[in-house]
């Protein structure tokens, strides 16, 4: 296969064809030049028209070959559109004003996804600064894409970064599991500016939302999203759970320290973990720390019974389980399990609503991971989830950023 033939379909040339390639300092410059069968399309609006007059020699960047860079140059023309007047022409595999190709924007930044700017820049021959500029250019396509008409059911969820110095909000479409909307701070300002870029009518069909009980949101939820059912998430409140009875843990731990220092020694994940996933070397552990009569044992125990709660069905038996559970914490003379069971009290109705909305954010947790490890990178663009090819950059779309 020629190299003219390799270009050409990368860049799926129809009106332009390849005049020559090249070699110029060290890399292939590929001519473009117009097939003069054809008329000149818009770049705006895409529509057919006479020419007008042609501009300056330009240069992009392409996907390199082999390791030796590839240029096009090609002196666009401009377009007497009969609806955007005097524009110029659409030129195939690139956009706007960028310097690098559609294909080369989405293959550099397909890397930068997985391994450092600067290392996809080492690796491709290019500065770390065309990276970023790949990045951007992919994000900003991806924005104007966005289709958010079909988005019923959403997560909130945040990430900690910087060892939970930094956080990020993210707002997930829960049924096609994508990133919509990330921004900086745990405050209610990053979901105001999702709503505000959903628009009225769209924040109306939000069904229901899922998000932990974290004031600021709620508000912002019950204000904006008007129909929606909001739901606390099931992994948050587990989150709540494990936090009380590991205060509760250490606690005790403090009160032996004296008498039997070795007792609760390294037994952090013997209560935390579900018991079928214990090691034969926790269980031991854990029967024999059953029979010592300690406050943890009394708190596993809660921990362990409110499992039960999830499996319930109809939100009325689901809520009788509840007080029961409430009655039992409230009475089990352990602060952490006392002030976990008041803090599930006040948002009782909005956790009894996962009895009519199954939905929680376990899902996006693996999303989550990968935002995180993105966002490292990326200095707070988020780059999306799907893979890519070469020429399919309709691929790329619904996501967000905000820096
Ligand atoms: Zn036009």
């Amino acid at each position: 296969m020629l190299i003219e033939s390799i270009v050409r379909k990368t860049l799926g040339l129809k009106r332009h064809r390849v005049k020559e390639v090249k070699e110029e300092d060290g890399s292939l410059s590929v001519h473009l030049v117009p097939d003069g069968r054809f008329k000149v399309i818009c770049s705006v609006c895409e529509s057919k028209g006479p020419g007008y007059d042609t501009l300056r020699e330009r240069q992009w960047k392409h996907v390199p070959l082999w390791g030796i860079p590839v240029v096009l140059v090609y002196a666009p023309r401009r377009v007497h559109c009969a609806r955007c007047g005097i524009k110029v022409e659409s030129i195939p595999g690139t956009k706007g004003k960028s310097p690098l190709s559609v294909p080369l924007s989405i293959v550099l930044a397909s890397w930068a996804k997985e391994v450092a700017w600067q290392v996809v820049g080492r690796f491709f021959g290019f500065h770390w600064n065309t990276v970023r500029k790949a990045v951007k250019d992919v994000v900003d396509y991806g924005l104007r894409h966005r289709e958010i008409g079909n988005v019923l059911l959403i997560g909130i969820d945040e990430i900690s970064r910087r060892k939970g110095h930094v956080y990020h909000t993210q707002v997930y479409d829960l049924i096609s599991k994508r990133l919509l909307c990330s921004g900086k701070d745990r405050t209610s300002e990053t979901l105001e500016t999702f709503c505000d870029e959903m628009g009225e009518e769209h924040c109306e069909q939000i069904e229901a939302v899922c998000c932990d009980m974290w004031a600021p949101y709620v508000d912002v939820i019950k204000a904006r999203l008007p129909n929606a059912i909001l739901v606390f998430d099931k992994f948050h409140i587990v989150r709540h759970l494990m936090d009380a009875v590991d205060k509760v843990r250490r606690e005790e731990a403090r009160e032996l320290k004296a008498e039997n220092p070795e007792v609760l020694k390294k037994t952090r994940y013997v209560w935390l973990k579900n018991p079928w996933n214990l090691t034969d070397k926790q269980k031991v552990r854990l029967s024999y720390l059953e029979k010592l009569n300690l406050k943890i044992n009394r708190a596993y125990l809660l921990k362990e019974a409110f499992r039960r709660f999830w499996d319930y069905t109809y939100p009325a038996w689901a809520k009788k389980y509840l007080d029961q559970w409430f009655w039992w914490a409230t009475h089990s003379r352990l602060q952490p399990m006392w002030e976990f069971a008041w803090m599930i009290r006040r948002h009782q109705n909005d956790i009894l609503n996962y009895f009519k909305v199954r939905i929680d954010n376990g899902a996006v947790e693996g999303l989550n991971n990968k935002a995180k490890s993105i966002s490292h990178r990326a200095f707070g663009y988020i780059v999306p989830q799907k893979p890519s090819t070469l020429l399919s950059i309709t691929e790329w779309g619904n996501f967000q950023c905000h820096n």
